[in-house]
This record gives C-alpha cells, structure tokens and sequence, in this order.
C-alpha cells in the first residue's frame, strides 16, 4: 500500500460519523416498493430526493432516469407485467477524476421489502452495540452509503487519479421485481468498463447469481354445490395433485443444482364453503443455474430460462397421461417472468484489482463465489457486457428479515474496501497486479 491509499483509507475512517449519519437519515425515509405486497407499500421517491441532493451536495452531476413502461420488451425478457413507474426514476450521479481512465458504476437499489411483523419501527434507526437497526439496514441502505462515502473520501484524494465514477440508485429491485430500474439505467447507455453492485452482504464477494423465473399455474375443476358433489370437480383437490407434481420436479432439479430451490409463493381458490371452486391458482419461484441458461443459449440463442420452462411444462403436461380430469382439462401455465443469472470469471485486470483491495483489507479473506440470490448485477453483465462484481456490506441472515439490522463495523469496513478498490481503479500507478 502507497502513502496515497494510507491517507485514502485514514480519511475513509475519519468519515465514519458521517457515514452513520447518513445510514440513519436514508432509513428514517421509507422506501417500501409500491408492490411489497403488504401494508407498507410505498414508495422509492423520497430516497431518491435525499440521493440525488446528496451528490449534489458532492459535487456530482445528477440526471434522473425513468424506467420506461415497455422496459422488459425492449431487453427481450419476461418481467413482471403492469408495474408503475409513476415517480419511480434511478438517479444517477457522476463525476470525472483527471482525465481519460476507466469508467465504474457503483449501483445499489433504493427500494426496500415491506415492514409487516417487524419486530420494532422499522423507520426509527437506533444503535445499539455496534448494530443499527431498521429496515433497509442490511439491504440495501448501508450498501447506498458505502457509495456514497467512497467518493465523498476519494474526492479528497483525487490527485493523480484518471477515470469516471457513476453512482446508481436504482428503483424496483425487491419484491418480485425484475430489476428494471438497473435495466433502465443500462438501456439508457449508461455504461462502464467495471461495474460493481453494492449488495448483499460480506460472506462473499459475488461474480454471479442464478437466475430465477416464475410460473403462474392455473388449475381447472368444475363449480357445484357443495352438497350435491354429482359432476363437481374441486379445483383445490386438483391444485394439490400440482403441488405435489411440483414438488417432485423441485427434488430432481434441486438434486442437479444443491442451490436452486423452487418455492410456492401464492396459492389462491375458492369462494365461499358452499361452493365446489372450479378454479385454482399457483405462483412458484424456480430458482436456476447459469449451465440452465447456457443451454437455452447453445439450443435457442437467447440467455434466459427456456430449458426450465420447457421442463417444467413437460413434468405439468404428463399429468394428463395418468389422470382423466388433467386430460380433459389440461392445467394453464404463464410465465410471469425470468430474469437471467449471471457468471463472470473474474480474470479481467479489473475485477483482480478490486478483489485483491479487499482481500488486502479484509480480515478473513472472503471468497469469490456466486450469490444464490438474484440481484441487479445480472443486468449490468448481460446487457453491458462489462465485467461486474457484487460487494456486499450488509450483515449475513439480516436483509428483510423482522428483525434487518447491520454490524456498523461491516459498513465500516466496506467503505474502505470500495475506496480503495475505486483509487486503484482509477490510478495506473496504483496497486494493479
Ligand atoms: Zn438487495
């Protein structure tokens, strides 16, 4: 390490009072996705005002960008269809260091899961032996701050440095979501030759994440009264008949993929006791691995989760071969969306800088690995075909969690890591391997 990084890095910690003041004001604004399904739904907005004047207020030139309605079209992927994007638009802020140099993005999502059954106000920070909690603690508030006081310690150090920054907020990460607002921000031509996604949490630094893609399932039966039965065929007996056909299908592709779950997420039938319900719904998650989407590529061309599409349609069509009712009355499939993985080796001269800052700052060296989560960094990789990292900062086990908190000592110790990375990034006498 270089006196440069050594006065970096002192200037970093001597932030530490800001940084816990800015982790506080950000969760004290709720930022509940408007679909969190729950009664905390609200809204990215007000985050993203407290963002956007706080690179102002370092110096940053901010341009607001809006997700377009026809967002997952234009990327040729399946989203969640009939989202909002009414006052919901990225910020994305930017500065220029020297001249000439690399260009990173820093992005992390503003918005945050509901707050139903959390186990205090999920909106009052408080601290309390080197945690703070609050909803958005781990997931991603902490994460937004890191950014943010990364450039605030390397605009202090700028001297000899040559590149760009650019720091997304993005909207629409959680809850179902399909990441559009990062697809925004890409489609927008907003790009970089690195891209790291401040997410997650310290167990890893991630150089990818599965995919995941989410049937809609809709089960026939036919109405009658409850008391006569005759020709009633229960639409929930049916539904369960699915579930456990499902179930098979998550055993054997859990089987090829230790890390890839399918979860039933909704299940919806009936009306009233008295009537026989003809119609049942099921949501399932299918998680997948990048060899799924390699497949599809290799057998259609397109990155996406075909291959578990076509499986799990074929396992769904041979009900039929044993059961009269599912003959007649074949089960319904939709698929509400499929949102890619990603894998990036991590071999690039980038990617080896970056990691080689933390494991320099690191306590224990974290290992570079694969998220089983989706998160926004598939976008910045897929579409920007830039190599892409994910450091998290959050505390493992916490993010949406009743009771979300961080350790202050990981984000902390992630700012570090991100100034650090960034310096060396952007200077060609810095530590590059
Ligand atoms: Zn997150």
């Amino acid at each position: 390490m270089n006196t440069a990084e050594t006065e970096l890095l002192a200037t970093t910690d001597r932030l530490r009072e800001q940084q816990l003041a800015w982790t506080r004001d950000l969760i004290a604004i709720p930022t509940v996705n408007p679909y969190s399904g729950d009664d905390s739904a609200g809204s990215e907005a007000e985050g993203q005002k407290w963002y956007a004047q706080t690179c102002r207020n370092l110096g940053g030139a901010v341009r607001h960008v809006p997700v377009p309605d026809d967002v997952y079209k234009r990327a040729g992927m399946i989203g969640i269809p009939n989202r909002s994007w009414r006052d919901r638009e990225n910020v994305v802020a930017e500065w220029q260091f020297g001249q000439g140099g690399p260009t990173v993005i820093l992005n992390t999502h503003m918005d945050t899961v509901g707050t139903d059954g959390m186990a205090f106000d999920p909106f009052d920070p408080r601290v309390h032996d080197g945690t703070i909690y609050g909803r958005g603690s781990s997931d991603s508030k902490g994460n937004l701050v890191v950014g943010l006081i990364a450039l605030a310690a390397l605009k202090q150090h700028a001297t000899g440095l040559n590149g760009r920054i650019i720091l997304e907020s993005v909207v629409d990460e959680e809850c179902n979501g399909a990441g559009a607002g990062t697809l925004a921000c890409c489609l927008a031509g907003i790009t970089a030759d690195f891209c790291i996604c401040l997410d997650g949490s310290t167990e890893a630094i991630h150089n990818g994440c599965n995919g995941i893609t989410t049937p809609k399932v809709t089960v026939y039966g036919r109405a009658g009264h409850a008391a006569s039965g005759g020709t009633a065929v229960n639409a929930i007996d049916k539904a369960f008949q699915v579930k456990q056909a499902v179930d098979r299908f998550a055993a054997q592709h859990l089987e090829k993929h230790p890390d890839c779950r399918v979860n039933l997420g909704v299940f919806r039938s009936g009306t009233l006791p008295a009537i026989v319900p003809s119609v049942a719904e099921l949501q399932f998650n299918i998680s997948y691995a990048v060899e799924d989407a390699r497949t599809a590529e290799q057998a259609h061309g397109v990155w996406n989760g075909a291959v578990v599409h076509q499986r799990f349609e074929t396992m769904l069509a041979k009900l039929g071969e044993t059961d009269a009712w599912f003959k007649e009355k074949p089960v319904k499939v939709e698929w509400l969306k499929d949102s890619y993985p990603f894998y990036s080796t991590a071999d690039d001269q980038y990617s080896q800088t970056v990691i080689g800052a933390v494991h320099e700052l690191a306590q224990r060296e974290a290992p570079v690995r694969s998220m089983p989560a989706w998160f926004d960094a598939a976008h910045l990789s897929r579409i920007l075909k830039k190599p892409v990292l994910g450091i998290g900062s959050g505390t493992p086990g916490k993010a949406h969690g009743a009771e979300e908190s961080a350790q202050l000592e990981d984000l902390y110790r992630g700012a570090r890591y991100i100034s650090l990375a960034v310096h060396r990034l952007l200077d060609d006498k810095g530590g590059h391997p």
